[in-house]
């Protein structure tokens, strides 16, 4: 039953997830092929083969089902029809239903809430007709797009309803959601596998800072009571059933003022808040992915240390060079990941940095000092 090594894997998706899932699958001596367009793909040049073409390209897609003994995938906007496509000839986890809903923040709320899980108030704007129901919404709230955002993008804050107006038009006019802007305490994540016979295996929480909408830093432990991480993991144990999910998943939630736990997104695929397991556990999120696909047990996924992880955006690269990788290696328990992309951009993720400390606040305070040291 369980796919074993070196059986081929396959990969929709050659970013820096897909890297990462290639290097865990490789050091397990499996071989893996990704699909991406990319000639610069960071898995694309670990993998053991790069098939550089579009997704719904149709002899990669037959050479990918002919090589491959499960697929799996890193991107949730991968075309549905490429996975659904796939699946008639091999197995594809996550199924390319359980990607749909969140590549589509109105489906992706309207199932949480179907779960009877909390989100942060929102409408569907679908059409111009539906901006008469902003009237009554309650501000600050935020208007993004229902397909397509990420790191941010694709979001405007709105301080009344003849704003939200204005910020449909300048997105587009494309389906959006409304939703309220919430006042928060903190941000924390999930991530999870589960397997083909629906048993689910968690990491712990992850608390996570945002500076404009882009990850920058993530801690473990989350300094959240045990009751309200249970809750998480719970939350997003339940999701994963509900989408009949086999792979690894993030749920990303907000705690507000009042402690409610509001659940904002579900990312079908591994996270970068995910990223400190590469360090401070015994198994990664990356080899839970190769585990779960394959039908293997969870391996070890508890924290061996405290961590906090930075995020490492091309801002940091000089004009001429590159930031001193040696300030980094030279410090003591600090882990340097980087993505082997060419071109450093602003907001762009280049790669991380996994900082291991007796507690989490000297793991934070090694970060910060390490930060002054790459700006
Ligand atoms: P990513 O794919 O990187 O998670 P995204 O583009 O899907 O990003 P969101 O998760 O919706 O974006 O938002 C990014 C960040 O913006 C959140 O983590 C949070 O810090 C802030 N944010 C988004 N929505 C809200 C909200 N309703 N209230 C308060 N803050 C919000
Ligand atoms: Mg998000």
């Amino acid at each position: 039953m369980a796919i074993l090594p070196p059986s081929t894997l396959g990969i929709l998706g050659g970013g820096q997830l897909g890297r990462m899932f290639v290097c865990a699958a490789r050091d397990l001596g499996y071989e893996v092929i990704v699909l991406d367009p990319s000639p610069d793909s960071p898995a694309g040049s670990m993998a053991s083969e790069h098939l550089q073409t579009a997704y719904d390209d149709q002899q990669s897609l037959d050479y990918l089902a002919e090589h491959c003994a499960v697929i799996t995938t890193e991107f949730e906007n991968v075309p549905a029809a490429t996975m659904q496509y796939l699946a008639q000839k091999k197995p594809v986890h996550p199924r390319a239903e359980a990607v749909a809903v969140s590549q589509n923040r109105i489906q992706e709320k309207t199932f949480i809430q179907s779960l009877g899980l909390a989100t942060s108030p929102f409408i569907a704007i679908e059409s111009e007709q539906d901006l008469a129901r902003a009237e009554e919404f309650a501000y600050p709230a935020i208007l993004k797009t229902a397909t397509l955002g990420y790191d941010g993008k694709g979001q405007m804050v709105c301080a009344s309803a003849a704003e939200a107006v204005a910020a449909y038009r300048t997105l587009g006019q494309v389906a959006c959601v409304l939703e309220q802007k919430i006042d928060l305490a903190r941000e924390v994540s999930v991530v999870m596998g589960r397997n083909a016979d629906g048993q689910s295996f968690s990491f712990p929480l992850a608390e996570n800072e945002h500076t404009n909408g882009i990850l920058d830093v993530s801690m473990v432990p989350a300094a959240v009571q045990p009751e309200l991480a249970q809750q998480a993991r719970q939350a997003a144990e339940k999701l994963a059933q509900g989408l009949e999910y086999v792979g690894v998943m993030a749920v990303e939630f907000f705690i507000d003022r009042d402690g409610q736990l509001l659940v904002n997104e579900i990312a079908p695929r591994t996270h970068n808040t995910g990223h400190y397991t590469l360090d401070a556990c015994h198994s990664s999120q990356f080899e839970l992915q190769v585990r779960m696909i394959c039908g293997l047990p969870a391996g070890l996924l508890q924290c061996h240390s405290p961590v906090a992880m930075l995020n490492l955006l091309g801002d940091i690269w000089p004009e001429q060079g590159i930031p001193p990788w040696d300030a980094v290696l030279n410090t003591d328990k600090a882990f340097l990941h980087l993505y082997g992309k060419k071109q450093a951009r602003k907001g762009r993720k280049m790669g991380h940095i996994n900082f291991l400390a007796k507690n989490v606040e000297q793991a934070r305070e090694t970060l910060d000092r390490t930060r002054t040291l790459l700006a």
